[in-house]
């Protein structure tokens, strides 16, 4: 018997062999066709759309692209063999996964279908334990393998099938095939469609009863009784773990035992010349990896702390790696308050060199020849700030009127600009130019753009003149500062370019035409009105909307003289749509390599990194599935989303969804990131790496006790607040005054207005007024202040809240009734002058600097500071974070301490220990894996809402001393100890392979191997 199958208006398809599934209502999940060409290309199309397919009487719905299809012509025949498969897919029904999975297997036409036998058994509980064939048990773990993160042993498979057989959650497809004596083979298909929880407490279950076992025994787990947490888990394993990491990578550098490459050593050599700086080994190996990385991929990444030199660490890497290439052209592109210092270290650290400022179009105008040239024999640097970078300018025609052949011409080869247009038929059909007259570049179009004329040019290999086409731009850049420009061009608004000693005549004949067309009569009423300005001598210049920023000409212009492109602090280019963005992205594209330079690659959110990846790694991206607009998708695959769902409950039992599904990202970045996306292309490097001197770092919460007279009334505000909150809990409007409010109160418990709605009016709360005194805060930061002076350090204190609080002017009064000379830093201050204000107060013999942490947040060095003290804290990690190194530097000879003050059982320890947690939870993602900080990521509230729940539920955290303590770092300043003994396993090898460049086709395995260590790691610890 033969079948046919009708798919959409297709009818008659003749159909070698399908399968349906009736039991999930998957429908037809595998077909195998015969078709002439034009039905095949109609398939193709049709079978990913919404369609009707009638397979053997029955009709089947399908959903857009739920299907692969393969097809392949039939040798000597018009017939193509056209194969259609159901895609394996992840859904989320009423808020839980589904992993939907098909199998298709062929097997012998004579070999007893095992499955239909055996399933009935299996239902009835007759069959207990049956064997499947190890086809089957191969082809079900490759696909939970593929489809899922749950670590699947393969000895489990067969309990699992069996499982999944008894709970409904595997069924047996229906096969129709067409006779056929020649085949002896045939088709079996299984769908699968079963929860993931279902999936994994099943694996859960099967442990805890020592059904199934890790390695062939179950007394795996006595050992992991032993281990306490994960960190211990790691450290037990580590070796198996590096075993099989290492296996997998082949280093293209490993430090301590590959040598350097003679350019690297070249390149150490001079820096010590010219700059008396010696490299450390790290840093070399950090050059020698990016170089080796660079040789067979576009893009790599330096991500390290300030202080590691990351400056000089860009330059090696492309002296090293452009080898014995004389005339590099390289670009860099960082924060305008940096590129002095580029142009100082490039011109010190890079011999052969010049090195350029890019600060307007002109500049780089003016170096366009030198750029272009092939003579030069030195390198090429130009810095352009991502401010500049992205400034933008217009195009102007450029090409030049002649009198004499009343027509424009070419500025290069000086003969007449034409169009083309064609006339006749066939043979007759011959061309027609016509010479570009006064209103031919109004606008740019794609037959104005370029000469289209040919010019005579010298050959030397051939030693002829040979005829080349002449493709001289006819625009280009229009600068209104630029004393050369003197051409006479002038811009009509949206009307386009036209020269002044038209105007008149083009004026002229349109008001003489009789009919004009809408854009005739649109460039008529604009020359009127400039008609009657010439009169009055003036020319406005209109800005037009269509605008190139530098980057944009640097793309267009130098596309293949570009060499190497440094981004400096990279982080900072995320957005996908913000100029610095496109900036970021035209140089990247054009450059023949990237480095990027950052000391946080993350801001926490997935998204955050979403456009640096796609805009270096696109085609990793592309293999990922991602395209450009994907960011919602790149987030719900490696960030943190949170559904939520309203649901109609009737009687207790679910029904319908009501409204929308509310999708909000949370913090929190999958370590699939690091091992898919940066593994291979990145190279961390800390300042502990290069500290046989580094100064000790210890950061160190002081809990203050309130009086009796504030702790009541603190009390009191957060009872009235809980109690009259009522249904506004939710809103974040009254929460953000809430907790300001409850924050600054213990550290100014006057002054302070009510807590009102900012809807109703309505006051929830009104904070006592206390006497104006000093308490407990201000005694325990004047005895550390008093103490840190007496040693001869000089203190930096933070304070966040500036209009909240009278801090500014309270705690220097406090500090000069003691005799300590104190100055505060205030935002009137530009941001370039900071650091020379700061050197001048301490030239004046201050002791202590108070500001805000955000002024200083980057770039600023203070190396005299060694004791940083927070009287308060606000809730930005990176502020934190960066305020809290400022002064923890190489070239730091002290031990620096930060002291935490804050009153406990106040919504300060809170915040403090959120805050605390955040950070481990960050440097887990930045190569720093504890235990914490794994335990961090899984929580994925973000800092202020965590806060504010803590308010309306009155959860009380206090600080857990422990995660400080991980945070320090001992002084490692002339003790010469070797540095890895300090270094955590996994964070060990982290740092390792990410030295390691691609090197082997198992790559993809082994980073599967990675991501199961690490969620196999997290399951055995949460199964045991
Ligand atoms: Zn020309």
């Amino acid at each position: 018997m033969s079948y046919t199958m009708r798919i959409g208006d297709i009818n008659d398809i003749r159909m070698n062999v399908a399968a349906t599934d009736r039991y999930f209502n998957e429908g037809v999940c595998y077909a195998s066709l015969f078709t002439y060409s034009t039905a095949t290309k109609e398939i193709i199309k049709l079978i990913n759309k919404k369609v009707e397919i009638r397979c053997n009487c029955s009709w089947y719905k399908t959903t857009p692209n739920s299907y692969h299809v393969i097809s392949t012509k039939i040798p000597n025949s018009d017939f193509y063999h056209t194969i259609i498969y159901k895609k394996d897919r992840m859904i989320e029904d009423i808020g839980q996964k589904k992993l939907i999975l098909f199998i298709f297997r062929e097997v012998d036409v004579d070999s007893h279908d095992e499955f239909s036998e055996i399933m009935d058994n299996i239902y009835n509980g007759i069959e207990d334990d049956y064997n499947f064939s190890e086809e089957l048990k191969d082809a079900v773990y490759y696909k939970l393998y593929k489809n899922s993160s749950i670590p699947i042993l393969k000895e489990w498979i067969n309990y699992i099938i069996n499982s999944l057989i008894r709970n409904r959650y595997m069924y047996t497809m229906n096969i129709l095939s067409s006779d056929d004596d020649n085949n002896d083979k045939k088709l079996i298909g299984y769908t699968i469609c079963c929860p993931v929880d279902y999936l994994i407490n099943l694996i859960s279950t099967g442990l805890k009863t020592k059904v199934i076992s890790i390695n062939g025994t179950n007394l795996a787990s006595e050992p992991m009784q032993a281990i306490e947490g994960l960190d211990g888990y790691l450290n037990t394993y580590s070796e198996v773990l590096a075993d099989r990491i290492q296996k997998g990578f082949t280093p293209r550098f490993t430090p301590n035992k590959d040598k350097y490459s003679k350019e690297l050593i070249n390149y150490a050599n001079y820096v010590e010349y010219s700059r008396n700086i010696k490299l450390y080994p790290a840093q070399k190996d950090v050059i020698q990896s990016i170089s080796n990385c660079l040789d067979n991929q576009k893009s790599s990444f330096i991500i390290g702390e300030c202080g590691v030199g990351k400056t000089a660490l860009a330059i090696g890497s492309i002296l090293v790696n452009s080898k014995h290439k004389k005339k590099c052209l390289n670009i860099v592109m960082c924060p305008s308050h940096l590129v002095y210092k580029w142009k100082y270290e490039i011109s010190t650290l890079a011999p052969l060199s010049e090195v350029y400022i890019v600060d307007s179009i002109s500049t780089l105008l003016n170096l366009m020849p030198k750029l272009k040239s092939n003579k030069r024999n030195r390198h090429i640097w130009l810095i352009i700030s991502k401010e500049t970078a992205k400034l933008s300018y217009e195009e102007r025609p450029a090409a030049v009127w002649s009198k004499r052949k009343h027509c424009y011409v070419c500025p290069s080869c000086h003969q007449p600009l034409y169009t083309l247009t064609w006339e006749g038929r066939g043979r007759n059909k011959r061309p027609i130019q016509h010479f570009m007259k006064e209103t031919a570049f109004l606008k740019q179009t794609a037959s104005n753009r370029k000469c289209m004329n040919t010019v005579q040019k010298w050959n030397t290999e051939k030693n002829k003149n040979e005829k080349v086409d002449c493709n001289c731009k006819l625009w280009e850049p229009f600068i209104k500062t630029n004393e050369h420009d003197i051409s006479d061009w002038i811009k009509l608004g949206k009307q386009g370019w036209i020269e002044k000693q038209h105007i008149s005549k083009v004026y002229y004949e349109l008001s003489n035409k009789r009919k004009l067309t809408k854009e005739e009569s649109s460039l008529y009423s604009a020359l009127f009105n400039v008609v009657g300005m010439m009169e009055v001598g003036t020319f406005p210049i209109q800005r037009s909307p269509r605008k190139y920023s530098i980057a944009k000409y640097i793309h267009r212009y130098l596309k293949h003289h570009i060499d190497y492109v440094v981004f400096d602090e990279m982080h900072q280019l995320k957005a996908g749509d913000s100029a610095q963005g496109e900036a970021f992205g035209d140089l990247a594209s054009v450059a023949r390599k990237v480095i990027g330079l950052t000391g946080t690659l993350l801001n926490g959110y997935a998204s955050g990194i979403f456009y640096i990846l796609y805009r270096t790694f696109a085609q990793t991206m592309k293999k990922e599935g991602f395209e450009y607009n994907n960011e919602n998708k790149f987030t719900q695959e490696y960030g943190v989303v949170k559904k939520t769902s309203n649901y109609r409950w009737e009687s207790g039992i679910q029904k319908n969804k009501i409204g929308t599904t509310r999708i909000k990202t949370l913090p929190g970045v999958s370590p699939l990131v690091f091992t898919k996306f940066l593994l291979e292309n990145a190279a961390f490097i800390n300042q502990e790496d290069i500290s046989t001197g580094l100064p000790g770092y210890t950061e160190i919460p002081i809990a203050v006790d309130m009086d009796e007279e504030l702790s009541a009334s603190y009390n009191k505000l957060e009872k009235d607040i809980r109690e009259n909150m009522g249904n506004w809990r939710k809103s974040v409007k009254t929460m953000g005054q809430i907790i300001t409010t409850l924050s600054v109160y213990p550290d100014q418990p006057y002054n302070q207005a009510d807590i009102i709605h900012p809807d109703t009016g309505e006051i929830i709360a009104t904070p006592d007024t206390l006497e104006q005194r000093y308490r407990n805060k201000e005694d325990t930061f004047l005895k550390l202040v008093q103490s840190k002076v007496e040693a001869g350090e000089k203190v930096l204190v933070y304070y966040h809240w500036t209009n909240r609080t009278d801090l500014a002017n309270r705690l220097p009064k406090l500090l000069k009734e003691h005799g300590i000379k104190s100055t505060v830093l205030k935002a009137n201050i530009k941001a370039s002058e900071r650091e020379e204000w700061i050197h001048t107060q301490l030239k004046n013999g201050i002791d202590v600097l108070l500001c805000n942490p955000t002024l200083i947040e980057t770039g600023l060095d203070l190396l005299d500071f060694t004791t940083i003290i927070y009287y308060q804290m606000g809730y930005n990690l990176y502020t934190m974070r960066q305020a809290s190194r400022r002064s923890w530097r190489l070239s730091q000879n002290k031990d620096v301490e930060v002291y935490f003050l804050y009153y406990k059982g106040t919504i300060q320890e809170q915040a403090l220990s959120l805050m605390a947690t955040k950070l481990q939870a960050a440097m887990a993602i930045e190569g720093k894996f504890s235990e914490e900080g794994l335990n961090a990521l899984s929580n994925n509230e973000d800092i202020f809402t965590q806060i504010a729940s803590s308010v309306t539920e009155g959860i009380k955290d206090s600080v857990d001393i422990q995660v400080f303590k991980k945070i320090s770092v001992k002084n490692t300043k002339e003790k010469n100890v070797d540095k890895q003994v300090n270094v955590k396993p996994l964070q060990y090898l982290l740092f390792n392979f990410n030295n390691a460049s691609k090197s082997n086709k198992t790559q993809n395995d082994i980073q599967y191997n990675m991501t199961d260590s690490l969620s196999c790691a997290t399951q055995l610890f949460n199964l045991c």
